[in-house]
């Protein structure tokens, strides 16, 4: 494998890095460097900045609106993107539903979905886990019940991100109860404003609103939102979860972190936390980056797999398990060198120290990271069962 980029790939990365300097705004980007959460508003601005560049959806083929980059351009990109102080994107409409959509689709349904997700204009939420199906997906019980040419929707979905934000939810919803479980289920898209469907706000550990619980009373939905046949939504949903781990494993921003919590040190106040020139906090910034490295270096044995051509597989699993675990392993020492910076919880006047703001907020938040987009236990049943046959 080479690791060098290609003179190429190094013009492709400079055409970037131009057009970050010139296109994020300096509201989101000061956001973004301190650490805080954008509210709907800021990050839909960002995502239609990049939809009318044509660089939103950058896993997409051209002919649905992506730019038709390879991986490699697509790594550069992500990592250019995290340097320049620029957010990342909500996963559920260009990562998720999209490749859903061009992937199992009627063309019907291609023309009239796409294009809100490319330009970043329409908002979409995942309505898959319920309070008694999480990792047990396959038990859910949200009800599609054909009536005339509507399904009646009956149910509860929770732990829907941005379901408060979103105009669009894609749901797996059971259409058939008298068969094997994994074969009665379907994939359905349903207007978020249709009547009948109550959004709940969860607050999480963070202190924010990111979580929703999402209540369905006899929603219409009509029978040409379902994707595909009834019965594949099984099929579907393995599709999309393969897509939803690679985009957590989150290298290009753990990069950052990385990169912010040194800076903070070199720049702490002398006598209100751990500095630089302790050897201790030396070390552990050292160890982060060696982890780093080696999942930077799988994700790199990845990228040139996909670029040759091969699906996806069970390393999808293990860049989601490395790259949450490291995720929070930085977020710990962001908090335990900080010391009482971090504890300000979100007063950066007080603390003079932009780094640290924040950081225990994060380290909170990041408590899910290995729980969301199927638990890491999952992922190592995953690992067992592809690679070892187990
Ligand atoms: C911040 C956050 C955001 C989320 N966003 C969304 C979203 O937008 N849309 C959505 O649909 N869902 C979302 N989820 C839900 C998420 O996918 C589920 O929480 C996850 O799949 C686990 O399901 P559960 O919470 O029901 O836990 P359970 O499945 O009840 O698991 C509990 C524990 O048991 C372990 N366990 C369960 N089964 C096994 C097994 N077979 N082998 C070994 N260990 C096992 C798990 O690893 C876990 O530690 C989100 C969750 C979080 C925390």
């Amino acid at each position: 494998m080479n690791l060098e980029f290609s003179d190429t790939e190094k013009e492709f990365q400079k055409d970037v890095q131009s057009w970050l300097s010139d296109n994020v705004p300096a509201d989101i980007q000061e956001k973004t460097q301190n650490g805080e959460m954008l509210d709907k508003t800021l990050q839909q601005k960002w995502e239609q900045i990049l939809g009318s560049k044509g660089w939103l959806a950058t896993t997409w083929p051209k002919q649905y609106g992506g730019p038709g980059w390879n991986a490699t351009q697509r790594y550069i990109f992500d990592v250019e993107r995290a340097k320049a102080g620029a957010p990342g994107t909500s996963p559920f409409g260009v990562s998720m539903v999209g490749p859903v959509i061009f992937n199992f689709a009627n063309q019907e349904q291609k023309d009239r979905w796409l294009p809100g997700i490319v330009s970043g204009d329409t908002l979409w939420c995942q309505g898959y886990s319920e309070p008694n199906a999480g990792s047990d997906l396959a038990s859910l019980k949200t009800s599609a019940k054909k009536e005339g040419d509507e399904y009646i929707v009956n149910g509860q979905k929770i732990w829907t991100t941005q379901a408060h934000w979103a105009d669009m939810i894609f749901c797996l919803v059971r259409t058939d109860s008298t068969v094997k479980k994994q074969q009665g289920i379907s994939f359905l898209l349903i207007d978020m404003n249709t009547p009948g469907i109550e959004v709940r706000a969860i607050h999480s550990i963070d202190g924010h609103h990111h979580l929703n619980e999402v209540y369905f009373n006899d929603v219409r939905v009509p029978v040409e939102n379902l994707v595909g046949q009834e019965g594949m939504g099984w099929t579907i949903a393995k599709f999309l979860l393969t897509h939803e781990r690679t985009t957590i494993a989150g290298v290009a921003d753990t990069k950052q972190e990385i990169e912010r919590l040194k800076h903070a040190l070199k720049n702490t106040r002398s006598g209100s936390g751990v500095r630089w020139d302790d050897p201790q906090a030396r070390r552990r910034v050292a160890e982060l980056e060696i982890d780093l490295m080696a999942l930077e270096y799988t994700n790199f044995r990845t990228v040139a797999s996909t670029d040759n051509g091969n699906p996806l597989g069970p390393e999808s699993s293990g860049l989601k398990i490395k790259g949450t675990e490291l995720q929070q392993q930085v977020s710990q020492a962001i908090v335990e060198l900080g010391g009482p910076l971090s504890l300000a919880w979100d007063n950066k006047e007080a603390i003079g120290n932009m780094e640290f703001n924040k950081a225990t907020r994060r380290y909170n938040f990041l408590r899910a990271c290995t729980i969301y987009g199927g638990t890491n236990e999952i992922q190592k049943n995953v690992i067992a069962k592809m690679l070892l046959g187990l």
